[in-house]
């Protein structure tokens, strides 16, 4: 929630009127500020920025941030959670709600294009491409101010690792030490691209998808191909799953919502002439603002895959590769972000639809109540492939 400055340099806020800031020896004033340390916030974004780090391999990160923290931010105690990840904690003077508020530790498989960059990535093939830097740095902000302690209950701030995946926040949220953060409310937030910058973009319900990304192989016998009735190739099979995938969604749509079912890739034989081939396959990924209509949509996908491969004497083998549960608001989180936005004075974007890509956020909101809003990066920033989402 802080923009930079040019030059950075000391620039001072003042506390959200729903999160009084404390000093141990009692309640600040209503209108003392907190100080926040932009130059280093600055400087921070531009190493995490030059060493990005994939996900499950986010250990130089965690370390750099952990380090952060301890010197400017003083948290009370750091929980090492699933992988690279850990949470920073923040007790109040007096007994009150937990509030979580949760970054993404990884980075992206893509090549830094930018070689004007004076803090473009140092790592062969990885960039954050997704802005989780940035999350990164507004969590270390917001630890700044946070080191001065809230009046009441806890914050804890997630540094969690493996976002990109989808898997990242399932194993945080089944690790031993989150049975110890109890969260009442859990919050998160994504810049957007190709929104205002410093909107606040939010729905109560769906926000993003629920997303699964699943391969489906097929396996017959090889044979010559000048005599292809004495094998089974999947060639025709996959042909016609790649079409029912069409059909599926057509189905599934609905004026006022969406469902997507889209081959993404698909694979089948070698390269040579007398080969028909015995083993092929297809991935597809399944989206929708909801879990049951994506395992619709997938159960009819894997019923006519089992038909089919019967027809053409193939097997038929299904593997989720990637999922991503739905980030589902809870309309008192909605109210608290709306409310936050509008005590900022931030324009506020009630966004009409869901977005389409996938967040593993959800998995905190299926399991507590919670919410994330986009916040917008500017309107020359074009619009993200999300990838990997
Ligand atoms: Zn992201």
């Amino acid at each position: 929630m802080v923009r930079p400055r040019p030059g950075g340099g000391w620039r001072s806020v003042r506390p959200y009127r729903m999160s009084p800031i404390a000093t141990r020896a009692g309640r600040r004033e209503k209108g003392d500020v907190v100080r926040i340390d932009l130059a280093r916030l600055v400087g921070l974004r531009h190493w995490l920025h030059a060493h990005p780090e994939i996900s499950r391999h986010e250990t130089a990160t965690a370390d750099h941030l952990r380090r952060f923290l301890q010197e400017h931010a003083r948290p009370d105690r750091i929980l090492g959670l699933a992988g690279a990840g850990f949470a920073a904690v923040y007790d109040g003077v007096a007994p009150g709600r937990t509030v979580m508020i949760r970054c993404e530790l990884d980075a992206l498989p893509i090549q830094e294009a930018n070689d004007d960059l004076p803090h473009r990535s140092l790592s062969d093939g990885i960039s954050h491409k997704c802005g989780h830097d940035g999350h990164m740095t507004i969590l270390a902000g917001l630890a700044q101010t946070l080191a001065e302690r809230p009046a009441t209950g806890r914050v804890v701030l997630m540094f969690q690792p493996d976002e990109e995946t989808g898997s990242g926040a399932r194993e945080c949220c089944s690790h031993e030490s989150f049975a110890r953060i109890r969260p009442d409310h859990v919050f998160a937030l994504h810049n957007l691209p190709g929104f205002p910058e410093g909107q606040v973009i939010c729905r109560a319900g769906a926000f993003s998808s629920q997303v699964k990304y699943a391969a489906i192989r097929l396996t017959g016998r090889e044979a010559h191909s000048a005599q292809p009735e004495t094998g089974a190739s999947p060639s025709f099979a996959l042909a016609e799953l790649m079409l029912k995938a069409r059909d599926i969604q057509a189905y599934h749509n609905r004026p006022d919502s969406y469902a997507l079912c889209v081959p993404v890739f698909s694979q089948m034989g070698v390269q040579a002439s007398g080969i028909c081939p015995a083993r092929g396959e297809v991935h597809v990924t399944l989206r929708a603002p909801d879990g049951p209509t994506v395992e619709a949509m997938w159960a009819d996908l894997t019923a006519f895959a089992r038909t089919t491969a019967g027809q053409y004497g193939l097997d038929a083998v299904f593997e989720t590769r990637e999922e991503f549960a739905a980030t589902a608001n809870g309309r008192d989180s909605f109210e608290m972000i709306r409310q936050a936005a509008a005590g900022l004075g931030l324009e506020f974007n009630h966004m009409e639809r869901p977005f389409r890509w996938g967040e593993d956020f959800g998995e905190f909101t299926s399991r507590h109540e919670g919410a994330m809003f986009g916040l917008g990066a500017g309107l020359g920033q074009a619009r993200p492939a999300q990838s990997g989402l």
